[in-house]
């Protein structure tokens, strides 16, 4: 029985071009960076939400994006056929010496017509569940006895190509990956393996408090963890002197919440030491971390105030904080107004664009997608960014 099941979305130039690859030379994993979406609300997003998006927009700012298979903790669901290409791995993150970084020699010069590409659905804390692995290494497995791929070499990160932060949990921690791969080698070789626990996978972050601006202050950088403990899974590496926002009151044995955006706008969340953060108060005064800094108080907001009520497109348009609330909690989500714009669009202006973010929103997150935002619409966004 096969791994993954082929429900294939339409063809349409933006997320299936319909154009036959010219072999597999390797599998590329990728994450998809929606928390707690399964893969069939991908199956949906790739093949009605994003082209029926882009039709109404300038050439200039249409999407083109895809991959093959999608894997979560249950299923996995191949949405373009394996010999056709997908929009995947091509993107251009940096240069070097004029030209687009490519990391791996075998993929030049457009690895979309070379490989296959496999996302991996994260949770809502955004790690791999371990079933979602190793349901993922089935899938390679059997990807790579079909196409006589080794898959110590021959399966590949995104990251290792274009240098994108994909799948961010495996660039972090590289070592998670090349467990993977050696998982799927055994189960090649027909050995039973069983994919460690993450030390309580489901756990969200659930305290409320304001977030203050934190430095860190670690000639070695400092760890940015799953959990409040040094044995979790490692999100990333935080330079010395990355500034991110503290939750303040989050801190329980030392290990307080903080959030990190990058300068691609990513936003990666998690537990740190918090001896090797401090506030600039601190910094100024060279001092210790408050104690009332440990005490969350039950007044304290949540950081996403969201508007009760109905908005939506209207004539002329609704303007205003409340907007500009919405707007931000889909930003932070990577739902963008305008990826492109000053502030991503993000405007306080309730327009078409706004609406086309919350329609993918809830494309993505089995809502009624009207692009109205309404109850379901902020109780959602609630859920993801508590
Ligand atoms: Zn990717």
């Amino acid at each position: 029985m096969s791994a993954y099941r082929n429900q294939y979305i339409d063809i349409n130039k933006w997320t299936r071009p319909g154009i036959k690859n010219n072999g597999v030379k390797k599998l590329v994993v990728h994450y998809t960076a929606n928390p707690g979406a399964p893969a069939a609300n991908h199956y949906r997003y790739f093949g009605q939400t994003l082209p029926a998006q882009n039709r109404n927009l300038s050439e200039k700012k249409q999407t083109f994006a895809s991959a093959h298979i999608f894997v979560d903790r249950t299923e996995a669901i191949c949405i373009i056929p394996l010999n056709e290409v997908a929009y995947h791995a091509n993107d251009v993150q940096q240069f070097v010496n004029g030209q687009p970084y490519r990391g791996v020699a075998a993929l030049k010069p457009n690895a979309n017509f070379l490989s296959i590409g496999v996302e991996l659905c994260i949770e809502k804390n955004g790690t791999f569940h371990p079933d979602t692995i190793a349901r993922a290494e089935q899938v390679c497995a059997e990807l790579c006895k079909m196409y006589k791929l080794d898959p110590i070499n021959d399966i590949v990160r995104h990251y290792d190509i274009t240098h994108k932060i994909c799948p961010a949990p495996w660039v972090s921690n590289s070592q998670g990956f090349v467990d993977f791969k050696t998982r799927v080698k055994k189960r090649m070789a027909g050995v039973v393996v069983t994919v460690p626990a993450v030390s309580n996978p489901d756990v969200t972050h659930t305290d409320t408090g304001r977030f203050i601006k934190n430095t860190v202050v670690s000639s070695d950088g400092l760890v940015l963890r799953t959990q409040r403990s040094a044995s979790s899974s490692m999100v990333l590496n935080l330079p010395n002197g990355t500034v991110v926002k503290y939750q303040l009151g989050s801190t329980v044995n030392g290990w307080g919440y903080v959030e990190y955006t990058n300068s691609k706008g990513q936003t990666f969340h998690g537990y740190v030491n918090v001896s090797y953060i401090k506030s600039d108060n601190e910094l100024k005064s060279g001092g210790k971390k408050k104690a009332t800094s440990s005490k969350p108080k039950s007044t304290q907001k949540s950081k996403f105030s969201l508007p009760a009520g109905t908005f939506k497109v209207t004539n002329p348009l609704t303007r205003g904080e409340s907007v500009k609330q919405i707007q931000t909690a889909l930003a932070t989500l990577h739902y963008y107004p305008d990826k492109n714009a000053k502030n991503f669009g993000i405007d306080g202006a309730y327009g078409p664009k706004t609406a086309n973010a919350v329609k993918r929103f809830q494309s993505m997150y089995g809502l009624r997608q009207d692009g109205i935002y309404g109850p379901d619409t902020k109780a959602k966004l609630e859920a993801l960014l508590k």
